[in-house]
């Protein structure tokens, strides 16, 4: 028998381990940076903490479960967990990735992995053709978010998994925005999970962290090897308020997904929006597969106002909702992705994706919804 995703959010598929005499329920922060070694050529198992650590183990057996995986490594930040991926990467080798971003990943690519002599083809990936098209004899990766960040677009995990099959390359899929709770892209395909677990799986705005899922064993040994060697490891501290964080996802992403399709709507009957952007209206065209790889549309939404002016009038007058990068927290939270998030894209690349003046990101937060379309209101007047 297997337990239900807020039951694994809990207490993972398993039973925990190191458990210690005390019998604390919550789990121990082990704040040490080595361990002692019970004799000579003996180990307890733990040797340093760049390598091992009991409390960030025990997340990496939560989110391993959640993400129905083989192995996950956890990382100090989403980036590092990223940038660790990479090196399992040559120079020589091609990588096609979606065209909408994050900002921080583009700029990885370009900065690091195209000057260690790695090539890029971005695209839509929401466009099956354009995947197949993009695809090289030394293609080895397909790297994907969905939905995208800000427009909200959604590739269809397994359409683009058969193409990533047929190439013989993996296929990445970043699922910081669905979380395992909305999403389980192993399921469908995919090799690889990444996620910066600093947004929802944290989900209190209080630290950054990061993970990579894996599929086999194989690729989860390689990323160790990795991460013993360059070290951006996951602090105890941190891992233990990922641990707990995550005990709440399912309430959290249901109360952001309720909260969301509310603003939504609201936001499509206001004179001053133009469009908006989020997989759980019908009108989106990712909805239908949205609807058929994911079992919830989340909390991110993008909408385009009347003009610039509304644009920076609202980012000046919100009062509840605060003007500020991130996701996924309690707290709602508004970002100009035009000059802050994608600031570094080409002008013309960010506007052919539909990011100008006038677009707006939100992260619905835990609040009473009430109270954030009434801050909404009175910063469109
Ligand atoms: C924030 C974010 C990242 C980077 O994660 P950090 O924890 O900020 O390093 C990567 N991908 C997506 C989709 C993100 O939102």
């Amino acid at each position: 028998m297997s337990y239900g995703t807020d039951t694994v959010c809990i207490h993972g598929q398993g039973k925990r381990e190191d458990v210690d005499a005390t019998g604390a329920i919550s789990f121990p922060i082990y704040q040490t940076a080595a361990y002692a070694h019970p004799g000579v050529g003996q180990s307890t198992g733990y040797d340093y903490n760049r390598v091992q650590n009991p409390t960030r183990k025990e997340l990496e057996r939560i989110v391993t479960d959640l993400e129905h995986g083989a192995d996950t490594v956890a990382f100090a930040s989403g980036m590092a967990a990223i940038s660790a991926f990479m090196e399992l990467f040559q120079p020589g080798d091609h990588i096609v990735a979606t065209d909408d971003l994050y900002g921080g990943v583009i700029r990885q690519f370009r900065l690091v992995n195209e000057k260690n002599g790695m090539r890029f083809t971005y695209v839509d990936t929401a466009d099956l053709a354009a995947v197949e098209e993009a695809i090289q004899e030394n293609t080895r990766l397909i790297y994907v978010e969905t939905p995208t960040n800000p427009m909200m677009q959604i590739t269809d995990i397994r359409a683009v998994s058969k193409i990533a099959k047929k190439h013989r390359c993996l296929l990445a899929v970043d699922n910081t925005f669905l979380t395992p709770y909305f999403q389980n892209p192993l399921d469908l395909g995919a090799d690889v999970v990444l996620h910066s677990a600093t947004k929802y799986l944290e989900g209190h705005n209080d630290t950054l962290g990061g993970f990579l899922v894996t599929k086999s064993g194989e690729i989860a040994d390689k990323i160790r090897e990795m991460i013993k060697t360059t070290g951006a490891v996951l602090a105890p501290f941190d891992a233990w308020l990922i641990l707990r964080g995550i005990k709440t996802l399912g309430v959290r992403m249901e109360k952001h997904q309720e909260n969301a399709l509310t603003i939504a709507g609201w936001l499509e009957k206001q004179p001053k929006v133009k469009d908006v952007f989020y997989a759980g209206l019908e009108g989106h065209p990712g909805h239908g597969i949205a609807a058929g790889q994911c079992s919830g549309y989340g909390g991110m939404l993008t909408f385009h106002v009347d003009s610039q002016e509304t644009a920076h009038h609202i980012l000046q007058s919100l009062r509840l909702v605060q003007f500020a990068e991130s996701l996924g927290g309690t707290e709602s939270l508004m970002t100009y992705p035009f000059t802050q998030t994608h600031a570094d894209v080409p002008d013309e690349k960010r506007r052919a994706n539909g990011i100008d003046e006038t677009t707006l990101r939100m992260s619905v937060g835990l609040e009473n919804v009430e109270d954030l379309i009434e801050d909404l209101k009175q910063a469109m007047a």
